[in-house]
């Protein structure tokens, strides 16, 4: 097979041209803060081989898909960013959505990123060829073949919306947070929200005043702290400017005043009590009603599940015409909601605030590895499993960005994702100088780290007793990485080889070394 360089590559055209597949060494599947933060770093090294492919039609994954309402960070903007691409201009201690966007489109300008990106490209397959040592990988308008498949579709990127009775034949508009559909007009609508989680806490007080009624559906009710959000003042952005040292200063405190909580997460989930307090002064504060504040007073630890940030959610909930319904949602009958108490409530509208597919998204049934078998099938019985939750066993060749328990309930993924990115690039520096044209983690390390990483859940705040999105259908937590950032980021410092089984083209499997396999 012919390597073919990019500018065999118009954007406008499928990939497979003259009946030659293209080859890349390198295929990104989206173009998020991690497939554009690698992207960066690949060009930075002298690596020009690789093409992203992303559904989408530009880039920013959450921050592109997610435009409604209120939509917000809740991670300070000096600590959501690449540590290698500080803005000093923020406008705001707390980013917006559209902000964000913004840094992200600019770096990949600035970058030159956008003759790698093919939009509109849906990933639909992709396999290992054991016999060509290459991933084939097969989108929704062309074909490539790599010698290595980064996954960087993220972990909130797949909406979840309940399987309701009768929701396929509701007459009204309905959409989830992460489609908002900005031609429907809202005004004077009887409107249902389903879900009261950190998008819905955003968007509910944005939509209120437009809105002719508006129904909260609430499942368990979260826990809600002030948020310290505000505008950055000229003076700051100046000194950010003129001085970059402080904003890192700013950061670096940001960031080990997040890692403070993780004692409190993983250990003795007494040392949360002075938060907790905080949270329950802000209901009693915003809430006078005791049975509202009843109704929304959280029956589970803070951090089982993400803690939300907002002044306006308790008063919104409050305007006369919104109504908080705890009764859980049955079916939907025509245009009506419901509840498992009989009640009914008409409506024109429903809005999904019910999160993403985070434990079972669809990617998972896409990657076919070395034995023919998907990722949704090799995780039968044990869950998704992977080693630093960047590769897994049997899928050669393949880097999961935020893969299996690398997710944060108390600190920023761009940490993570900087993190996984420094371990691609080693991966590649180490193939590139030993000739290695395929590595796949051994079965045993990954095992053992899993067992380990299992081990340290018992006691977690994650497994006090909440349903939460971190939890599969075991009950298992494959999500949350249980420990401080900084040994996460100390553990992917460098490609462990003694961790894989490497292959070089040449020569069949490299020579094992004398050391054992690392945990
Ligand atoms: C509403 C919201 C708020 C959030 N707030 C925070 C926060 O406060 N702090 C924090 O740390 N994190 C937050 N997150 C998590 C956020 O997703 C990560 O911080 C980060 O943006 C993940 O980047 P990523 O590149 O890994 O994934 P994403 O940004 O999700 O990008 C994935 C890309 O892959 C593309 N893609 C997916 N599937 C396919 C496919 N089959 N084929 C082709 N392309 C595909 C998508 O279109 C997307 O562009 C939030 C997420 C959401 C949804």
């Amino acid at each position: 097979m012919r390597p073919t360089s990019l500018r065999d590559h118009p954007c406008d055209l499928p990939a497979a041209r003259n009946g030659h597949t293209p080859h890349v060494k390198i295929v990104i599947i989206g173009s998020g803060f991690a497939g554009l933060g690698l992207a960066i770093h690949l060009r930075e090294a002298g690596i020009e081989d690789f093409v992203i492919l992303e559904r989408a039609e530009d880039v920013g994954g959450t921050w592109e898909a997610n435009t409604y309402p209120g939509c917000q960070c809740d991670i300070p903007s000096h600590l959501y960013s690449f540590s290698f691409a500080l803005n000093p201009n923020w406008t705001r201690t707390y980013p917006r959505q559209a902000e964000i966007w913004d840094y992200l489109r600019e770096l990949s300008g600035q970058h030159e990123i956008g003759p790698h990106i093919r939009f509109g490209h849906e990933l639909e397959a992709a396999a290992w060829e054991e016999d060509a040592q290459r991933w084939r990988v097969e989108s929704s308008r062309g074909t490539w073949t790599a010698q290595l498949l980064v996954d960087g579709t993220g972990g909130l990127s797949h909406p979840s919306i309940p399987a309701l009775p009768g929701l396929k034949t509701f007459p009204g508009t309905m959409f989830h947070s992460a489609q908002w559909d900005h031609d429907y007009d809202l005004c004077g609508k009887r409107v249902a929200v389903i879900g009261t989680g950190a998008s819905a806490i955003q968007f509910v007080p944005r939509i209120q005043q437009r809105v002719g009624k508006l129904h909260v559906f609430q499942r368990t009710a979260p826990w809600v702290l002030p948020h310290p959000d505000r505008p950055t003042t000229r003076v700051e952005r100046l000194l950010y400017r003129k001085a970059p040292f402080v904003q890192k200063l700013v950061r670096t405190a940001v960031y080990w005043n997040k890692e403070s909580f993780v004692p409190g997460l993983v250990k003795d989930q007494r040392l949360l009590r002075p938060v907790m307090q905080i949270g329950r002064l802000h209901l009693r504060r915003q809430v006078r009603d005791p049975q509202l504040r009843r109704k929304l007073t959280p029956q589970f630890d803070l951090f089982c599940k993400r803690i939300l940030l907002s002044n306006d959610w308790y008063p919104t909930l409050q305007k006369p015409n919104v109504e908080l319904v705890t009764d859980a949602v049955r079916e939907i009958r025509g245009n009506a909601i419901v509840c498992a108490d009989g009640s009914e409530r008409e409506v024109d509208t429903i809005i999904f605030g019910t999160g993403f597919r985070v434990t079972d998204p669809p990617t998972l049934e896409l990657v076919r590895g070395r034995d023919g078998r998907t990722l949704l099938e090799r995780a039968a019985g044990c869950g998704v499993q992977a080693y630093l939750g960047t590769t897994i066993t049997g899928m050669p060749n393949l880097f999961k960005f935020t893969g299996p328990n690398t997710a944060l309930g108390h600190n920023s993924m761009v940490f993570m994702i900087e993190s996984q990115i420094a371990y691609i690039m080693d991966a590649l520096r180490v193939m590139d100088e030993r000739g290695v044209t395929s590595f796949d983690v051994r079965r045993e390390v990954q095992a053992r780290f899993n067992e380990r990483l299992q081990a340290k859940m018992p006691g977690t705040v994650w497994m006090s007793g909440c349903a939460s999105w971190y939890l599969d259908a075991d009950g298992r937590n494959v999500t949350i990485w249980p420990d401080f950032t900084f040994k996460y980021r100390h553990r992917t410092r460098r490609f462990d080889t003694r961790a894989y089984e490497l292959r070089s083209g040449v020569s069949g499997p490299l020579p094992a070394t004398a050391q054992a396999a690392p945990a």
